[in-house]
């Protein structure tokens, strides 16, 4: 098992399905141009040649599927159904819920459990603004399907100053009334927000600021996270939790357990490192050669993770799925 000198492995893995997406939201994708897939995408087959190939070396117990956006790549059957078949403690998928509805015969049969839906407000409109894709009323109907397939449901809210924070409140009592779980995330410095400072603050909401927002309605307790955690979780009592992503104000670093894997084939250590490995070569090769060299690189990628604090990374967000 490869480990650092903080103690830090790799468990959970994120794999980027595809950068090609149905959305083009602001913080993502700031010129607003629809995300394709790229030229030089892996094949699913490579793709789950490299979950097996990643348990085996690092020691990967969780997987997440993410992108761009996953639903949309034509491989998701082929990969789910490979990745299906590993053994893993957990597979779990974040989705913007556009083609939810439609896919979820094809995820309730692998096995998927739990979702994370992108869900910023719950208004028609600002939706339309912040998205630039899709439609809200499709979203909140395919989660409803979700949950009464059994499926557990997050939603992932990135609260922004300016033209989602009316929709906080909403959200939140919107997931207490039908046991959704609301995760906000805060703001992160990633691709064009690594770079302009006074975009990234006119539109960051701290964690204290939302405990604030939350306080003035509801009294909250903190609650247990697993030690990798990455959000601070809080209890309503009798009616529910949430949880902050707090990036910026409780930084997860000193306990971070996650490696992504990209559409194209790069392992990222850390968000916040503009270092990436290519691998997509190795995922060819039998296991007795690939794995060797895939454990060099592992060394490499878990180098790669910050001390102390995320500091923002020039890497957009759609090509390694946040
Ligand atoms: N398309 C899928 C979705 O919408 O969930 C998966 C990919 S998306 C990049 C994953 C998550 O990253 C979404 O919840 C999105 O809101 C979040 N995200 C993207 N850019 C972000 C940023 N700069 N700061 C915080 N969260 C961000």
């Amino acid at each position: 098992m490869i480990v650092d000198r903080q103690g830090r492995r790799f468990r959970n893995l994120r794999i980027s399905l595809t950068s090609a997406c149905n959305y083009a939201c602001t913080y993502c994708v700031p010129n607003g141009k629809r995300l394709v897939a790229a030229q030089d995408e892996l094949s699913a087959e490579a793709m789950a040649r490299g979950v097996a190939y990643l348990i085996e070396a690092a020691g990967i117990e969780r997987l997440r599927i993410t992108g761009g956006e996953p639903l949309v790549s034509p491989k998701l059957e082929a990969f789910m159904t490979a990745v299906g078949q590993m053994g893993l403690a957990d597979i779990s998928l974040t989705t913007n819920g556009q083609l939810l509805a439609k896919k979820l015969p094809l995820l309730v049969n692998a096995g998927i459990r739990r979702i994370n839906v992108s869900l910023d407000t719950l208004d028609a409109s600002a939706f339309r603004s912040i998205a630039r894709g899709g439609d809200l009323a499709t979203v909140l109907d395919s989660m409803d399907q979700a949950a009464a397939a059994g499926m557990k449901i997050k939603v992932n809210m990135v609260p922004l100053r300016g033209q989602n924070l009316d929709q906080v409140m909403p959200l939140l009592d919107y997931c207490l009334e039908r046991g959704y779980e609301l995760r906000f995330i805060e703001l992160m410095r990633m691709g064009h927000l690594a770079t302009d400072s006074n975009a990234f603050l006119q539109q960051f909401v701290s964690l204290q600021q939302l405990l604030s927002l939350i306080g003035e309605r509801y009294e909250y307790l903190q609650a247990d996270a697993p030690v990798d955690a990455t959000a601070v979780r809080y209890q309503i009592p009798g009616l529910g939790h949430f949880g902050v992503i707090a990036n910026e104000s409780v930084p997860f670093c000193r306990t971070c357990s996650r490696l992504r894997l990209s559409s194209t084939g790069w392992l990222h250590g850390c968000l916040s490192s503009s270092n990436r490995h290519y691998v997509g070569d190795l995922l060819d090769k039998p296991r007795h050669q690939a794995l060797p060299a895939l454990q060099r690189l592992l060394v490499k990628a878990l180098g790669d993770k910050q001390e102390v604090a995320f500091s923002g990374g020039a890497t957009i967000m759609k090509i390694i799925g946040g």
